[in-house]
């Protein structure tokens, strides 16, 4: 699945993020260490410290996830611009409301542990199995193309093209 997916999650995802460059706030982050970068929605000063936040689509939810991903912005942000971010804010578009995370040790150890895994992931030939729990592929962006449904149904399986 390497090919860029386009459904109403990423165009809707997109709306977000132009909004935010509209506004001067899309700013690219890069870390050698994790081997990431990326763009931040938006970048702001909170009682004379930069703060990140990360514009979402759905509901207020503490997700393992999204609070990984966000950490692993800030740290792209500290290795880009040389400054520590002690916490930032997803923001949930649907219910207009926000989530404070903190970038403490344990979420710092989560990230590292997270693109080890991506990187084990990568060097294997085969995909992993779809999600477990159906819950998580309801505003998944990739799900058209990942269709879990067919897999679950065994209809279909993960394989790298050309492979026995
Ligand atoms: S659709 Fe579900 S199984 Fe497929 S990538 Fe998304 S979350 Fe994972």
């Amino acid at each position: 699945m390497s090919e860029t997916v386009t459904n109403h999650h990423l165009i809707e995802g997109s709306s977000l993020h132009e909004r935010s460059t509209r506004s001067g706030e899309g700013i690219w982050v890069w870390s050698d260490r994790l081997g990431l970068s990326g763009i931040l929605d938006q970048l702001t000063r909170e009682d004379g410290h930069w703060v990140i936040t990360e514009l979402k689509k759905g509901y207020l939810a503490e997700h393992q996830s999204d609070m990984v991903q966000l950490c692993a912005l800030a740290i792209c942000y500290e290795e880009s611009y040389g400054e520590t971010l002690d916490y930032g804010y997803i923001y949930y578009e649907r219910t207009r409301r926000r989530l404070k995370v903190s970038f403490d040790a344990s979420l710092r150890q989560s990230v590292d542990e997270a693109v080890e895994q991506m990187r084990e992931l990568s060097a294997q030939t085969h995909y992993p199995p779809v999600t477990e729990n159906p819950n998580k592929c309801q505003g998944c962006s990739v799900k058209e193309a990942c269709q879990p449904g067919l897999f679950r149904k065994r209809r279909a399986s993960w394989r790298v093209v050309g492979d026995g």
